[in-house]
């Protein structure tokens, strides 16, 4: 496993912990907060973004699980599934939480020592280290097309 692989998967680790507190904190508010009649957690729209972070958490454990089971067996996917999912969970962890604070509205954001502004501060930069998101993209794609480029007319080595 390379040093590079072993962080960004060890950044991984972190995020579904820190979305399923935002998640459950958003669920707690969507459960209790009344408005228009009936509680958040009832309006569609609110579901919508609820399900949403459940789909986000549960596919980026499953992602980070595969990516161990292929790093621990030293598969030749591992490389790939490293970038791929350092930047799947990256991300994910960064739209659970921003949907938290949108259903908690003012109290998710308005001090800086509640939970969910914490949480927004604390998780940004998981899309910057151990490799921006463009950097991985980058990657991925290279790797993925790899298999498919054509030898260039003219070059002597074939590159
Ligand atoms: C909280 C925190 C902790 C950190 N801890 C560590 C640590 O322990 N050890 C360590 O070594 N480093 C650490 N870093 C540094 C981190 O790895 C770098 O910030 C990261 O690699 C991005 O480099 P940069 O900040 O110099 O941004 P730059 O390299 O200037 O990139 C800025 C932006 O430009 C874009 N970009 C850059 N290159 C490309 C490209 N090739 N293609 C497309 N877009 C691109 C991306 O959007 C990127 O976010 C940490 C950073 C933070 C924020």
């Amino acid at each position: 496993m390379s040093r590079f692989s072993a962080t960004a998967s060890m950044t991984n680790w972190r995020s579904p912990g820190a979305a399923r507190r935002a998640q459950d904190l958003a669920l707690e508010r969507a459960g209790s907060r009344m408005a228009f009649g009936s509680a958040l957690g009832d309006l569609g729209m609110v579901q919508q973004l609820l399900a949403d972070s459940e789909i986000d958490i549960e596919a980026s454990r499953a992602l980070i699980l595969r990516t161990a089971w292929e790093l621990d067996t030293g598969s030749a996917a591992a490389a790939q599934l490293t970038s791929v999912s350092k930047t799947f969970v990256a991300e994910a962890v960064n739209r659970v939480v921003d949907r938290a604070v949108q259903i908690c509205g003012a109290l998710g954001v308005s001090a800086a020592d509640a939970p969910l502004a914490r949480l927004f501060r604390e998780v940004r930069p998981f899309r910057i280290y151990d490799g921006p998101s463009e950097t991985h993209r980058f990657a991925i794609a290279r790797r993925a097309v790899r298999p498919y480029r054509q030898p260039r007319a003219g070059a002597a080595d074939g590159s």
